[in-house]
């Protein structure tokens, strides 16, 4: 079953056509997609998507609650009651995007550890797994995510692009990996293709990060430059091509792996 476990969907190159994009998703056989929440605002934007099409795409969407990094200064007392309450709403399976980006760092390294400890308490108390973002801050990440691994009951690390050496220490700690059309890219991927393959299969989940990261490998371009959830199959392909499995198989084990992960 093809599940899609990173969708920005609340993205405003979603917003004249949320219901054909969902068509579009059922037509290649998407049969769910876990839409990331990435601030306060947006994580109630995306469980408002949940329940808008809930009636006409059953069963179909849910949402992740949290603050992005690259957001953490905008985590207060405040954020954090509101990201409790919304934690337990029906459609939300997983606490994030939550995590470090000492890349970028749009906001500091103090306040984007504040913010990921908190969602680690949040994920805790609510006994939900974790979403997680992390880029040029594995070290920090790890030490953190050491501290509380007993503690919190599953994480995966979203749209994974980093080295060998990481990829094992998050293994170590039984974490699952998220792969995006990253993979897909031949220049950008490269380093991903020659890793992907010592992914257990039982730990490997897939994603578009859509509207982001269109799949190189794809037959065709697509209209408005932009990445859609119906493209999925096409980043399964990218991984079968670099791992021993069929896309069948990536297609089918994910999708077990995903469901029971986010617990669908
Ligand atoms: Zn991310």
């Amino acid at each position: 079953m093809l599940i899609d476990i990173g969708v920005n969907l609340s993205s405003a190159r979603f917003a004249k056509d949320v219901p054909d994009v969902l068509e579009n998703a059922q037509k290649a056989d998407v049969a769910k997609m876990i839409l990331t929440g990435t601030s306060v605002e947006d994580s109630r934007s995306v469980i408002g998507l949940c329940e808008t099409y809930a009636n006409d795409f059953p069963s179909m969407l849910y949402a992740t609650a949290g603050i992005h990094p690259h957001s953490a200064e905008t985590f207060n007392a405040n954020a954090q009651r509101d990201l409790q309450d919304m934690v337990s709403h029906p459609s939300v399976v997983a606490v994030g995007e939550t995590g470090l980006d000492f890349y970028r760092n749009l906001a500091s390294e103090e306040a984007q550890q504040r913010s990921f400890e908190a969602h680690l308490e949040i994920a805790i108390n609510a006994k939900l797994p974790l979403f997680l973002h992390e880029r040029n801050a594995a070290v920090r990440q790890i030490e953190i995510l050491h501290t509380y691994r007993d503690l919190f009951t599953d994480a995966v690390i979203h749209c994974f692009t980093s080295d060998r050496k990481t990829l094992y220490k998050y293994l170590d700690m039984d974490l699952h990996i998220g792969i995006t059309g990253w993979i897909c890219d031949e220049r950008r991927g490269r380093d991903l293709q020659e890793l992907v393959a010592d992914i257990p299969l039982n730990r490997l989940m897939i994603e578009t990060d859509s509207p982001y990261l269109i799949p190189r490998n794809m037959a065709f371009s697509p209209k408005n430059n932009r990445n859609e959830p119906a493209f999925l199959p096409w980043v399964a392909e990218g991984i079968s091509a670099h791992r021993p499995e069929s896309k069948q198989q990536i297609v089918a084990d994910t999708g077990i792996t995903a469901q029971r992960f986010f617990r669908l």
